[in-house]
């Protein structure tokens, strides 16, 4: 191939990431204002952190041991010789961010969400990309397992609003760090005997961190760890008590639960409570959303001692099991012939978008059936029809496209009727 085809070559977009066109657009900023507006009738209220941060941030917080970490950043060094990593998750950040600009200290509650992208270089399937969207809430400083049951009981309500059906809650304690190393002990040994049948990257977590191998995705793994040691049986008398209350407070917002005893979720860090929400119309990744508690990543962080809990969702995998009601754009077409009508048309526009309303104006010369076929095919509300008589009148032809009535009006009856028929 010379080399002038090859720089004509169409760029795709890179594996595992997305275009989001404009109809589907349309139904991200739909959820994601419901989502929003959710939350903070809650308390929370947005914080927006960089897109790219310390690598280090990572390593310390997500931990060194866990999947994201160890195969699945964003890693590059910048020009001043910086390790940089794309966030893969969003807790990290918004730990450094608190302890940075010392939120902790403000009477506000610590309760924050958030929106945006995450990047991760997971092997791509349906559900999975490289570059993914979460919508993430976190609560700091309320170590009362009440606040477990609320955050649950928040996602389940917003869920049920997005008319998405056939969930299931699932909940897990994963102790902490005095419960936690006996167990350990035991699941270790349970893993390393039967070490020889693991995938080669489960044998070494038997050795860094057996908890892992409950991540891992290859269906002989999964399989062995059905027999392994169950946390629950581990739990000291701190974490069976806030296990036990919280799920108390789960029964009395009458959420149905089911206890799955292995699920560590992947990031090391989480204490205590761990949960996800599945929906099994999603198939084979079908987490919605997934969280728990972390009650020392700010100490860790070299913060305050303050406990911390929260979830993040994953918006794709929410869009594709949501169930939206089906809005049209209410627009006014304004068809013009001529020049003089042309510049009426732009002027006339002008005036109704200052007055918040919807307009569309193009420029190709066509004739007036021609546009409004046009008006026909883009699903238009209205059609202002603008010629000679028309500008020699200053009244102009409103036509509403869903019944075909037409009539005439100047420009401030215009903008009473639209705004009526839109009220
Ligand atoms: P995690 O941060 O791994 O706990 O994931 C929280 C949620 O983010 C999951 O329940 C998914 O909905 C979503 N998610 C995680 N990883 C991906 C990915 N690679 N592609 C799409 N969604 C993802």
């Amino acid at each position: 191939m010379s080399e002038q085809r090859q720089g004509k070559e169409a760029v795709s977009a890179i594996k595992g990431t997305k275009d989001i066109l404009p109809r589907e657009a349309r139904n991200w900023q739909q959820v994601e204002a419901f989502v929003k507006s959710s939350f903070e009738l809650y308390g929370y209220r947005e914080i927006r952190t960089p897109v790219f941060e310390a690598t280090e941030l990572f390593e310390k917080g997500t931990g060194q041991t866990s999947d994201i970490v160890t195969k699945e950043m964003y890693t590059f060094t910048d020009k001043g010789g910086r390790s940089i990593t794309l966030r893969p998750e969003y807790t990290p950040s918004v730990v450094r961010a608190i302890i940075e600009h010392r939120l902790y200290l403000q009477p506000e509650p610590l309760r924050f969400y958030f929106s945006g992208p995450m990047f991760r270089y997971d092997k791509p399937q349906k559900g999975r990309y490289r570059q993914f969207h979460q919508v993430d809430i976190e609560v700091f400083g309320e170590s009362d397992p009440a606040i477990d049951a609320e955050i649950i009981e928040m996602a389940d309500h917003l869920l049920k609003k997005l008319q998405v059906r056939e969930t299931e809650t699932l909940v897990n304690s994963v102790g902490c760090e005095k419960c936690r190393p006996d167990y350990l002990r035991e699941l270790r040994a349970a893993a390393a005997a039967v070490s020889a049948s693991l995938c080669a990257d489960c044998q070494r977590k038997v050795n860094t961190n057996p908890l892992r191998i409950f991540d891992c995705k290859v269906e002989a793994c999964q399989e062995l760890s059905r027999n392994f040691p169950e946390i629950t049986g581990y739990l000291c008398q701190e974490c069976e008590d806030h296990f036990r209350r919280f799920r108390s407070y789960l029964d009395l917002y009458q959420i149905h639960y089911r206890i799955e005893p292995r699920l560590v979720r992947g990031i090391d860090y989480y204490t205590k409570t761990t949960f996800e929400i599945v929906a099994s119309k999603l198939g084979a990744q079908n987490a919605i959303l997934g969280g728990g508690r972390y009650d020392n990543m700010m100490k860790e962080f070299g913060g305050p001692d303050i406990c911390g809990i929260g979830f993040a969702m994953g918006m794709e995998r929410l869009l594709s099991v949501v169930r939206l009601e089906k809005k049209a754009d209410e627009f006014l077409y304004l068809a013009h012939m001529g020049d003089e009508a042309k510049k009426e048309a732009i002027e006339l526009a002008r005036y109704l978008r200052r007055e918040g309303l919807e307009c569309l104006l193009e420029f190709k010369d066509r004739g007036l059936k021609s546009q409004l076929s046009r008006a026909s095919k883009l699903e238009a509300a209205w059609v202002l029809i603008i010629g000679e008589e028309e500008i020699r009148k200053g009244r102009y032809q409103l036509k509403e496209m869903r019944t075909g009535a037409q009539t005439e009006a100047g420009r401030e009856e215009i903008l009473r009727m639209l705004r009526r028929a839109s009220a």
